[in-house]
Parts: C-alpha cells; sequence; structure tokens
C-alpha cells in the first residue's frame, strides 16, 4: 500500500512537471527519487534489528527467544495460560497429611525433603502405628525418586525424579522407615508407570514368602472405584470424602491402596485392591505469584490455570493467586469439555495435556493471543499451537524445542518481563513508522504544493535522495533502541486485528508529515522573497525538521529512571552535520546541486527547521507509548478481561 501510494504520488509530480513544461527525463529521476525516498526501506532493518537487540536483552533477564517473531508476538499476548506446578508453585512437594481407613487423620511436620520430622495424631507428636506404616510402605515402593541429603555446596536434601514421589519418601522416612533397606526387602518385579490419562501407577513386589504385593497410587476419583477396588461402597465413600476436604485446603491427594497375590500379576491390570490410606501433598505457592497474577492483571493479561490436579484443589489455589473466587467457572477436563467451557474460566483443573490444545483452540477462537507455558513431551503439541509457547528450561527438550521462548529459571516474572520487551519494540516499530513515513509525507508534499507557492521543482533527484539517506539510515535504526515508556506493563495489550498503524498513528503521520512540509514551505516561500538560494534553504529545512522529529518521538523517560538511548541524538547530531554539509562543502555542493547559505540563513534555517519537532513534544498526549492514542478503552479490544476483575 505505502509502495503504491508512493508510486502514485510520484506519478502525479511528474505529470505535474512535465505539465509544467519541464524535461520529461529530469521529471522521471525526480519522480522516482521521490518513490525512494518516500517508501520507508530501511523498515525490515530496523525491525529486525529491534528485535534481534531485544532478543538479547531478553536473554539477559533469563528469557530466551527461540524465534524472532516471539520478540514482536509477546507484546499483544492476551492471556497466558500457566502450569500450576512448579511454575506459580516452587515444585517442593511435602505430604501434609495422611489418612488410614476409619481413622482421623495424621498430620507430618518436617522441613523440605530432610527425612526428619514427626508425626501428629490431634495435635500430639506419636510414633506412627501400623496402618500409617503400611501406607507408607506403600508410597515408598510404588515410587521412582530418590533423595540426596545435603553436601558442601548445598545445605538441603534434594529430590531425584518426581517432586511428589520424592514426598512420598521424605513421609516415609518420617514414618520410621528407612526408604533403602524397605526397597530391598520387597524388590519391584513388574510395573506400570504413571498414566497421564488413568492417574495412577502401579508395581508388582516379591514379598520373602514368595509371594507378589501389588501396590496402587493415583488420583483418588480413579482409584477409589469398584472394579479396581475390592472394598465395600462405605468404606470408598468415607475415604473419597476425605480426600475431598484435603484438596479443598489446595493440597494434592493421592489414594494408595494394595493386594496380595499368589502369581505374578499384569501391573496394567491390577485387581483385588485393598485401600490403605490417603496422602496429601501440598506444594507451597511461589511467594512472587500472587503478586504476578495481580501484575498481568494489569497489564491487561488474563492468567489461567491449567493443572492435572482435582479441581477442588485448584480451586484452592486458584483462589489464593487471586484468580478464583467462590461461584466463578470452573472447567473439569474429565468432564469432558475443556476448551468450550465458559468465557470468564481461569481454573481448569484435571486436564489431560492433549486437552490444553482445545483449551488454547477455544481461547484463540475468543480472539485472544495466548502464551502457554509447558515442559512434558506431551505439552509439545499444545506449545506449537500457542501464539507463544513458553518452555521451562529445567523441563523436557522435545518442549524446549517446541516453544517460542524458554525460560531458564521456570519463573513466570520472567515472562512479565519478557511481555514488556515485547511491547517495547512494538512501541519503537510504530516510533519509526510515524518519524519515516512522516518524512515520505512530508517529501511528497512539499514536491507536489511547491509549484503552487511559486517554488518550482523545490529539490533535485540528488539532495530528495541526500536527505532520505541520512534520515531514515542511522537515526531510523537508532530509535529501535529506545527504552520502554513508563507504564508499558500497565497498558492493555494491543488488539491482535489492529494494524500496525492503527490506533491514531495513520493520522499522527500525516499531521506530523503536514508540519514538516509547512516549515519546509514556509521557509522556502521567505527565501525565494528575501531573494536567498531558496531551494538549498528547502534542502537544509527539510532534513532539519525531520531530524527534529526523531528527537520529538522518543520515549518519555520514567522519573528517576537512568536508562538512555544515546545512539540517538548522536546520531541525529552526526545527520544534522552531514545534512547542513551539503551545502558547505563544495564537493558535495557539486554532487548535490546545492548552493552556499550564509551563517546568518543556516541559523533562519536552524530556527525554521526546529519547529515542528517542538510542536509535536509540546502538543504531544501523555502517557501513550508513541505519541499517539494508543489503544482506547472499549473500542476494539475482544480480549478485553473483565472490568472490575481486581487481582
Ligand atoms: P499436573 O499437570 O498438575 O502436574 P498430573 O497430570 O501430573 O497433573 O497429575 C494429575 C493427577 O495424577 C494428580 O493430581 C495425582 O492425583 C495423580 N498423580 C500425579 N503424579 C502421580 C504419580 N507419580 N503417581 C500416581 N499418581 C500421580
Ligand atoms: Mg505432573
Amino acid at each position: 500500500v505505502l509502495g503504491l501510494t508512493a508510486v502514485v504520488l510520484s506519478g502525479l509530480v511528474f505529470a505535474l512537471g512535465v505539465f509544467d513544461g519541464r524535461p520529461v527525463t529530469q521529471m522521471a529521476v525526480t519522480a522516482v527519487s521521490l518513490v525512494v525516498a518516500a517508501v520507508p526501506e530501511s523498515l525490515p532493518a530496523v525491525v529486525t534489528l529491534a528485535l534481534a537487540l531485544g532478543a538479547r536483552r531478553m536473554a539477559g533477564s533469563r528469557a530466551i527467544p527461540r524465534r524472532l517473531h516471539a520478540v514482536e508476538t509477546l507484546g499483544s499476548v492476551t492471556v497466558i495460560a500457566s502450569d500450576k506446578t512448579g511454575t506459580l508453585t516452587e515444585g517442593r512437594m511435602a505430604v501434609q497429611h495422611a489418612v488410614v481407613p476409619g481413622r482421623d487423620r495424621y498430620a507430618v511436620t518436617g522441613t523440605g525433603y530432610a527425612p526428619d520430622g514427626e508425626v501428629r495424631h490431634r495435635g500430639e507428636p506419636v510414633s506412627a502405628p501400623d496402618e500409617l506404616r503400611a501406607l507408607a510402605r506403600a508410597g515408598l515402593l510404588c515410587n521412582d525418586a530418590m533423595l540426596t541429603p545435603p553436601t558442601g555446596e548445598r545445605p538441603e536434601w534434594t529430590a531425584i525424579g518426581d517432586p511428589l514421589e520424592a514426598a512420598l519418601v521424605t513421609f516415609a522416612a518420617r514414618c520410621g522407615l528407612d526408604p533403602e533397606t524397605t526397597r530391598e526387602a520387597w524388590p519391584r518385579v513388574a510395573e506400570a508407570p504413571f498414566d497421564q490419562d488413568l492417574r495412577r501407577m502401579t508395581t508388582v513386589h516379591r514379598r520373602c514368602d514368595g509371594r507378589y504385593l501389588v501396590v496402587c497410587k493415583g488420583a483418588p476419583e480413579n482409584l477409589l472405584a469398584p472394579p479396581l477396588m475390592d472394598a465395600g461402597a462405605e468404606e470408598l465413600a468415607e475415604l473419597t470424602d476425605a480426600a475431598h476436604r484435603l484438596a479443598a485446603e489446595g493440597l494434592r491427594v493421592l489414594a494408595v491402596a494394595s493386594a496380595v497375590v499368589d502369581t505374578l500379576p499384569d501391573p496394567a491390570r491390577p485387581t483385588g485392591l485393598r485401600p490403605l490410606g490417603l496422602v496429601a501433598v501440598g506444594d507451597p505457592l511461589r511467594t512472587a505469584a500472587p503478586g504476578i497474577a495481580a501484575g498481568f492483571e494489569q497489564a491487561g493479561i488474563r492468567l489461567v490455570l491449567i493443572t492435572g490436579d482435582h479441581p477442588a484443589t485448584a480451586a484452592a489455589i486458584g483462589g489464593r493467586l487471586g484468580l478464583w473466587r467462590d461461584g466463578d467457572p470452573l472447567a473439569n477436563g474429565d468432564d469432558g469439555d475443556p476448551g468450550g467451557a465458559h468465557p470468564d474460566t481461569r481454573v481448569y483443573a484435571r486436564t489431560q495435556p492433549e486437552q490444553k490444545l482445545d483449551i488454547i483452540a477455544g481461547l484463540q477462537d475468543r480472539g485472544h493471543v495466548v502464551a502457554m507455558t509447558g515442559d512434558g513431551v506431551n505439552d509439545a503439541p499444545a506449545l506449537r499451537r500457542a501464539d507463544i509457547g513458553v518452555a521451562m528450561g529445567g523441563g523436557t527438550e522435545v518442549a524446549r524445542q517446541a516453544a517460542d521462548l524458554v525460560l531458564v529459571d521456570d519463573d513466570l516474572t520472567t515472562v512479565a518481563t519478557a511481555i514488556g520487551e515485547g511491547r517495547r519494540i512494538y512501541d519503537n516499530i510504530r516510533r519509526f513508522l510515524r518519524y519515516a513515513l512522516a518524512g515520505g509525507v512530508a517529501e511528497i508534499a512539499v514536491m507536489l504544493l511547491g509549484p503552487l507557492v511559486g517554488l518550482p521543482v523545490p529539490l533535485l533527484p540528488a539532495q530528495i535522495l541526500w536527505i532520505n539517506l541520512l534520515t531514515h539510515g542511522v537515526p531510523g535504526v537508532a530509535l529501535g533502541a529506545e527504552p520502554a515508556e513508563p507504564g508499558t506493563l500497565r497498558r492493555r495489550p494491543r488488539s491482535p486485528q489492529e494494524s500496525v498503524l492503527g490506533g491514531g498513528l495513520g493520522r499522527d503521520v500525516l499531521v506530523t508529515g503536514a508540519l514538516i512540509a509547512a516549515a519546509t514551505l514556509g521557509a522556502g516561500v521567505w527565501a525565494a522573497a528575501a531573494d536567498r538560494p531558496w531551494q538549498s534553504v528547502v534542502f537544509v529545512v527539510l532534513g532539519l525538521a525531520q531530524l527534529g522529529v526523531a528527537l520529538a518521538v522518543r520515549a518519555t523517560r520514567a522519573p528517576g529512571s537512568r536508562e538512555h538511548n544515546r545512539a540517538l541524538p548522536v546520531a541525529v547530531a552526526i545527520s544534522a552535520v552531514l545534512q547542513v554539509a551539503g551545502v558547505l562543502l563544495p564537493p558535495l555542493r557539486e554532487l548535490l546541486g546545492t548552493s552556499p547559505l550564509s551563517a546568518l540563513d543556516l541559523l533562519a534555517c536552524a530556527a525554521i527547521g526546529v519547529l515542528p519537532g517542538l510542536v509535536l513534544r509540546l502538543t504531544r498526549r501523555s502517557g501513550t507509548a508513541d505519541g499517539t492514542d494508543g489503544p482506547r478503552a472499549g473500542t476494539q479490544d475482544p480480549a478485553r478481561p473483565a472490568a472490575g476483575r481486581a487481582g
């Protein structure tokens, strides 16, 4: 569109010139120069450089963009779909409560994964009774995790393997079992690893009497059901009830069951299991997590929680994050409609990895730009489908390969930083467009209107190209390095449908171009009347006025911020010197066809040249990124979060 407009308008300049009796070749060269000048041909360079520098800054804050376009897309993200475990929580799990059939619950205390800790019953420390030890032993056997003791550098016990299973190892130790000798005494002979569809894991162990012990652990509603379980309905209902109460406290609940059989069974199809009890595992929220949720809210970005946990657990955690209140919609993957739920759903529970794809598709259908976090192999399709796939640095290689952004430290705060960076870059691209396109508009306007105000052929082709070279080149690229405006992360995301020239930028380009053209033509008319070399005056003023605009569209600095884009004033100064040199140095004068200007003339040119920039700076609306209106409330954004939904 820009190219076509430039060609048509330049064609007009050509026709008017020829009509006026000028040589056809001269007018043709002029028209071609004008097209070159009016099209911001350095835009690809500016965009690429801004993105590349932005990518480097992001990597510095531990978010590594794997695709350049991700940097820009980040700025328009409207929904972040986040995992719970390890992203919003610390991923350090501990068994906090245990329930055995027919008994009250036991509380378990201790710090981290350290084996020392206490079992309490009704507030009193007790030594673990036999049923509790049987539960703990089963949890230890149906388990692939290990603990490593503290070392010189690490003062804490650490988990190797699934943190949930590591918590069970610690729990067994706190119940008085020795993990190593217990595992040696019941060697594993068969297993069915954790299955995300069945939500259970089964192992088979040889007992010293030659029979086999089958242990199964998994989500209570999957495990505590008749075909699997050989137990009375009352007993199962009682345990299910207890599981619900624990889940409502934000704990992840596992049921554990076992059976003793004579012949080696198929671990994929255990039968005749008897429930041993429940363990409830806590995973502390990251201290920063509620603040992150509130921060996203301010930036107009909705945080949604996607977890495989029970709805009650998910709701409790969602409540602590400020995402969910009683009565809010909550999607349950087991109900089979993961993506089509209520449009304001912020908590998705019992989600299978495949369902993440439907959730994202549902959000995208509603006009959202979705960023999704993931770390597992089966998260990869959803990471690809999301507009921005965010992989955790600690996750699988498959997830990282499928992602657009990798968070080195698994910290969601980094996503906020990255979004700020994306918005900054987009602002700067718009800044450049305003500057460069306004220059083009001014050049065409001067060439078109000049003859009408008594300035026939205001500029020669070489002069047009010289101005173009000086203005679009270094100062244009330097604009891409402008720092973020204060409040960048308090704005709503731009609408994905909005054009890069939207939000009033097109009008601003025209106004800015008109200001430059007016100053230039005004100077030309004055010079012609005062019998000065008016063409050279037009040449100098047009160049200087554009450079003044480059300074006027700079980002406003946050009070007290020391971030400063020194490249821009330096680039503008160099270009201004070269611009003036075009009328001062004889070899350049010969090349450009300019005439010498006196010091007084130059001073007048400078005084007129700064006017457009000065006007823009003084009339600039506050609170927007590029001096344009930016996204206006209520006009376009389909993804606008519900009003009044404070974080
Ligand atoms: P998330 O995406 O929140 O990590 P998962 O799909 O890993 O959820 O887990 C879903 C449910 O499966 C958990 O709430 C828990 O009940 C059960 N579960 C998780 N890990 C294991 C495991 N290693 N062994 C048995 N059951 C598990
Ligand atoms: Mg998991």
